[in-house]
């Protein structure tokens, strides 16, 4: 058995080679091309792609004549973007309520239904020059892993998603209000663990299914209910055993303390960090992703929500409270993260609307580099991603968007002007002619 499975593998690693030697190349000129882990922008550079990966960084003088070439020197290249918090499967309306609305999903959205829409909004997130997302849960029971492999398999167009499965959370999970005697329904979305050895138990059976990182609700906000140390640091160890990665949904400090304390590599939105958290974070080298968004999004939501306009003042201390909270994390050094968390239907596609992130990093003072290096380079160094994705360069996958505009003076416009995508190699868009 293992001898027949050694003369496959070794036929399917020469023909492998064959291919790649007799593949051709691809050459893209890009005027400006961003380099994610200098934080720089490199001019006339010429990249050279075979099958789905890079395998040359170049100028434009050794470009071979007869080659097939994309011209992108008027434009800025750029590594396919990356969202590092998404719920993909998970959609609702700004004027429902997260607890109902994940009732009735559960009770009443098919699983089938539930991925077809899924599978929509998945490739908006490419339309949109985001090649890679970090889906964390609210997810069924590993809906997005078959997302995934659909994408990756080629039945459906997507970015590459890196899946948790059912996000890890003490009992009731973060959906409150249901009886007793329907608990049974928080099972369908979460995996609530009782005990280091169940969690233990829980990132094992998340290994078996093949998810990619493996996501904690630190606390249960507004349940009152929240994992203990010991739980958080039994799933860190056993995560870690396989190369996997923990990050931790926290919306109380004393939560991220804990998770913290237990040895995460991450906290998601993180909204009431103290500082001496964050220091402890930035000593550890513990990334923040935070989820918050731009004032033109609240705006959007609190009208599509009911609000009334005279009452709008929350928007004020919230931009306010979480500009506070952001420049604190970056001023004590702890690496920045971009993630979106968006899954309010705001009627703008879910690609569109995870790019409100780019809007809140600018409007809370991030420089336009700062905030392409934290949804590329750094969120690929906090996947251990780096040599696949969120950097241009050799062996990395060919996973390549251009920009129309200037970036440094027209930030948010020029994001947003997306001309060219390619993802492993394909292009996806091209509307540069
Ligand atoms: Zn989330």
């Amino acid at each position: 058995m293992y001898k027949i499975l050694f003369i496959t593998l070794t036929f399917l690693i020469t023909a492998q080679t064959k291919i790649l030697a007799q593949q051709k190349s691809t050459y893209i000129k890009a005027g400006l091309l961003y380099d994610s882990k200098s934080n720089t922008l490199l001019k006339n550079k010429l990249i050279e792609i075979q099958g789905e990966r890079i395998i040359a960084i170049t100028d434009f003088k050794t470009l071979p004549k007869t080659q097939q070439v994309i011209d992108l020197s008027e434009y800025t290249v750029l590594p396919g973007l990356i969202d590092a918090h998404t719920h993909v499967l998970f959609s609702q309306e700004a004027q429902e309520d997260f607890a109902e609305h994940s009732v009735h999903s559960l009770t009443m959205e098919s699983d089938a239904l539930r991925v077809l829409r899924g599978s929509k909004r998945a490739k908006s997130y490419v339309d949109q020059g985001i090649t890679s997302i970090k889906d964390l849960g609210n997810s069924g029971i590993y809906l997005d892993v078959s997302l995934r492999d659909a994408i990756n398999e080629g039945s459906i167009l997507g970015p590459r998603i890196f899946a948790s499965g059912p996000i890890l959370a003490a009992e009731g999970g973060q959906i409150y209000g249901v009886l007793p005697e329907h608990q049974d329904i928080i099972g369908l979305e979460y995996r609530i663990i009782s005990g280091p050895e169940d969690a233990k138990n829980a990132v094992n059976e998340h290994v078996n299914q093949n998810v990619d990182v493996i996501k904690i609700c630190a606390d249960n906000i507004p349940n009152k209910t929240y994992l203990t140390v010991d739980e958080i640091k039994s799933v860190v160890n056993t995560a870690h055993a396989y190369h996997l990665k923990v990050t931790a949904h926290s919306i109380t400090n004393q939560s991220a303390w804990n998770a913290i304390e237990a040895g995460v590599d991450g906290i998601e939105h993180g909204f009431n960090l103290a500082d001496s958290t964050l220091v402890k974070m930035a000593e550890k080298n513990i990334y923040l992703v935070p989820t918050e968004n731009s004032r033109a999004y609240m705006d959007t939501y609190a009208k599509l929500a009911g609000y009334n306009p005279n009452e709008l003042g929350w928007i004020d201390s919230y931009i306010k409270k979480m500009k506070d909270r952001l420049h604190r994390a970056i001023d004590l050094g702890v690496p920045i993260v971009a993630g979106s968390d968006n899954y309010t239907d705001i009627k703008v596609s879910r690609g569109e609307s995870s790019k409100d992130m780019f809007r809140y990093y600018a409007e809370a003072g991030m420089k336009p580099l700062d905030i392409l290096q934290s949804s590329t380079y750094i969120s690929a160094v906090h996947l251990n991603k780096t040599n696949d994705i969120g950097y241009i360069a050799p062996q990395a996958y060919a996973d390549i968007i251009a920009v129309k505009g200037d970036l440094i003076h027209n930030f948010i416009t020029t994001i947003n002007s997306v001309v060219f995508v390619m993802k492993g190699g394909d292009v996806y868009i091209n509307t540069t002619d």
